[in-house]
């Protein structure tokens, strides 16, 4: 098993070459890059590369390269023809995001489209080296150039090369799947403190929920980066600079407070039955705190947004054994 992985990821590290010298002649590719605004030392720094517009032309490579077929077919990086006369690739003129893991490993592959056709990113299907939730785009280069203070979780592989290509750092992408208990523990090793920046949209929210669920069961304590409605990280810095970003960042919420954020984007507070539910989500969320202190204090908040007095909040929040004096 181990001789097969290790065959696995050279397999890999040979096509994430050949990918980089075809992104290095195609100028539509290159153009397209660059009208993102990346920068040469960036696009370096995470191997970009570009697959060409062909049904073989990576699958050709690596035979001419004297690999088998069995291990080629390993890598995901093709697929096998249905008539079973050979294989195809799978990555066809895309611009190619290579995975790669704290050891150094290229360990699997994002593809994204240079226009608007649709699926916009192929991800690798998971291999013998590759599960996706056991991973965090970028982690490899955190690990060589932060200084682990801070680590910022956003969602996409553009989103982690636009705050690299402006001097941050410390970005990691979950992937394209729900943020996994493996990647919050990965993330703990390597910041103190802990930043999600999602997409500002409702897929992006409800990723959000979950990543600080996930991460307050690990013990952390995750901040929030808001965007304005609609944009991610790459979208904001691209419009904004960086400096509005790091503005974000220093006003990032805490837990409850992105709690009642969201709730008063859903709920209108004027509305007395919607307050009343905006209440009891926020009072749900209060629970989870584990500090009486913590929970004094939003307590105060809440009835000052709400103008329902703490004593109500507080029998929601501690429940029935809960005792006024
Ligand atoms: P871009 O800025 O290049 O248009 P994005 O990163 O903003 O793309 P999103 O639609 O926000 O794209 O997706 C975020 C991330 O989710 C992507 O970077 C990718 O990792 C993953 N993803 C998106 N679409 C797919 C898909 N169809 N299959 C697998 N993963 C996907
Ligand atoms: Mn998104
Ligand atoms: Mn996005
Ligand atoms: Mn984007």
């Amino acid at each position: 098993l181990e001789k097969e992985k290790e065959k696995i990821y050279e397999i890999n590290k040979e096509a994430a070459r050949f990918y980089y010298y075809n992104l290095m002649k195609n100028k539509k590719a290159l153009m397209y890059l660059k009208n993102r605004n990346i920068n040469k030392r960036v696009l370096n720094q995470f191997g970009l590369g570009y697959a060409q517009d062909s049904w073989n032309s990576i699958y050709e490579y690596l035979k001419s390269k004297g690999y088998k077929d069995l291990d080629i077919e390993k890598t995901e990086l093709v697929g096998k023809k249905k008539d079973n006369t050979g294989y195809y690739d799978k990555f066809r003129n895309r611009i190619m995001f290579p995975i790669i893991d704290i050891r150094d490993r290229v360990i699997g592959f994002g593809g994204r489209v240079l226009d608007n056709s649709m699926p916009k990113y192929l991800n690798s299907k998971d291999t013998l080296v590759f599960t996706k939730g056991n991973n965090l785009y970028g982690l490899n280069l955190v690990k060589k150039l932060s200084n682990r203070e801070k680590i910022i979780l956003v969602e996409g592989y553009m989103d982690v090369i636009s705050l690299f290509n402006h001097g941050i750092n410390y970005a990691v992408a979950s992937l394209g799947t729900a943020f996994t208990r493996n990647q919050g523990r990965l993330i703990k090793r390597y910041g103190k403190e802990v930043y999600i920046c999602y997409d500002s949209d409702n897929a992006g929210i409800n990723a959000t929920i979950k990543a600080l669920n996930i991460l307050m069961e690990e013990g952390i304590d995750p901040k929030v980066i808001v965007l304005p409605s609609g944009q991610d990280p790459d979208d904001f810095i691209n419009k904004n600079g960086i400096e509005e970003f790091e503005k974000l960042m220093d006003k990032a919420l805490n837990f409850i407070e992105y709690q009642i954020y969201v709730n008063k984007l859903k709920f209108n507070l004027v509305n007395p039955e919607e307050k009343i539910i905006f209440t009891k989500e926020i009072s749900k969320a209060l629970k989870k705190l584990k500090s009486p202190i913590e929970k004094d204090v939003y307590i105060d908040k809440i009835s000052l947004a709400t103008g329902i007095s703490k004593e109500a909040i507080k029998s929601e929040v501690f429940g029935k054994n809960y005792k006024s004096n």
